[in-house]
């Protein structure tokens, strides 16, 4: 019976060294990740990414929605 606990207990250290050095390894790409360039919603003076703005001529809005606003 120590002998089934002993090795649960070294199992989970496995299994915990594993997680820890997974989850540092996954941090990695995240951090070196360039930031991206921000934009300003014409219409609401909102900071958004770039890639989801919707761009119209040369003003970028936040949302379809102030898109259609900000148009006459
Ligand atoms: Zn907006």
């Amino acid at each position: 019976m120590l002998k089934l606990l002993l090795l649960a207990i070294v199992f989970w250290l496995i299994y915990t060294i594993l997680k820890r050095y997974r989850s540092s390894v996954d941090q990695k790409p995240q951090s070196r990740e360039k930031p991206e360039d921000m934009v300003q919603c014409a219409h609401c003076q909102l900071h958004l990414p770039r890639s989801e703005s919707i761009k119209s001529g040369a003003l970028h809005y936040c949302s379809e929605t102030h898109r259609q606003q900000h148009q006459p």
